[in-house]
């Protein structure tokens, strides 16, 4: 099914995501996990792509399990330092998979590295353009509530946006954000733009301090006060920080629900008891 029909139901939608292993070994792990968030009835599954393209072969495969398990699969898919032949090829396994959604994302320039030759991708814009002439595919993109890394004005950051939306984006995802002003923020100034896709809200549960002080590192994002003091509290103590971290995601969530925000991402990771108290927690909420 794709996930535009999902979202323009305009019901309580809520999806997760996970990302595929780096080693052939840890495949059936992974399996595992992604078959146990299955069990949960997300509104879609979405499976990340590895940075350079190393792991697209996992994406796929696990994106087409999901599809066989009957829950709706979104497939990551990069575009930085790719030329257009590669990416065509791509897009015929995601077809030949029974692949309906993706993703359509620049990636990471790897650092030290050059911007990318002229023949290959260097914006998600491109991407969409791409997909959406060679058909069939729901395409969804990224977008940035704080501004992204890259980009010195969050005005400069919603234009190429739009632009990004007119190539054909039915949806964006938001990158995780830890405050809901920031979003609240971001809608409105989404909207006075003329931007009218709709916008899952991306939720991170924060379990681990060391992994959130390396993703703000790596994005540049601030935690707000009441998310700096969990983290400075309970840090060191890895079960209080998870189950913390399970709260804050869960009222974050039930905040934006409540202002009218119809879907939620949540950044699962590969952790299927994570994924299962914070649904659990919204059991009749979502219903
Ligand atoms: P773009 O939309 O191309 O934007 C990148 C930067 O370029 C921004 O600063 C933008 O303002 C600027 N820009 C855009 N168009 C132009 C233009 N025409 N001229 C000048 N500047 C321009 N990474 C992975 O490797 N694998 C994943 O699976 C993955 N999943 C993600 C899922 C979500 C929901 C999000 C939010 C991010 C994900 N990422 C993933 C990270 C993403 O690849 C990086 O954030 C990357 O740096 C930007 O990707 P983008 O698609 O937003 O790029």
């Amino acid at each position: 099914m794709k996930i535009s029909e999902i979202l323009g139901r305009g019901k309580i939608s809520v999806s997760c995501e996970v990302f595929p292993p780096k080693k052939d070994s840890d495949m059936e792990s992974v399996q595992r996990a992604v078959a146990e968030i299955v069990g949960m009835k997300p509104a879609f599954l979405s499976v990340t792509y590895g940075a350079g393209g190393g792991t697209s072969r996992h994406t796929i495969r696990i994106a087409s399990d999901v599809q066989h398990m009957g829950v709706p699969a979104l497939a990551h898919l990069t575009c930085v330092s790719s030329t257009k032949q590669e990416i065509e090829s791509r897009l015929r396994e995601l077809r030949d998979s029974g692949i309906e959604n993706i993703l359509a994302l620049r990636g990471d320039i790897p650092p030290g590295q050059e911007f990318p030759a002229p023949q290959q991708y260097h914006y998600a814009y491109e991407l969409v353009r791409q997909i959406r002439a060679f058909g069939g595919f729901c395409i969804g993109a990224a977008c940035y509530p704080d501004g992204h890394v890259e980009c010195e004005h969050k005005e400069d950051d919603i234009d190429y946006l739009r632009q990004k939306v007119e190539c054909g984006c039915d949806f964006l995802t938001t990158q995780m954000f830890f405050d809901n002003d920031v979003f609240y923020n971001f809608m409105y100034r989404v909207l006075a733009k003329g931007i009218h896709v709709p916008v899952v809200a991306g939720i991170m549960p924060v379990t681990s301090s060391r992994m959130i002080k390396r993703a703000c590192a790596l994005s540049g994002m601030m935690l707000p006060p009441s998310l700096k003091a969990i983290v400075d509290k309970f840090g060191d103590r890895p079960q209080a920080m998870k189950q913390a971290g399970i709260a804050y995601a869960t009222e974050q969530i039930v905040d934006l629900i409540s202002n009218g925000v119809t879907a939620v991402h949540i950044y699962t990771m590969n952790k299927p008891d994570v994924a299962g108290s914070i649904m659990r927690n919204l059991s009749d909420i979502v219903g």
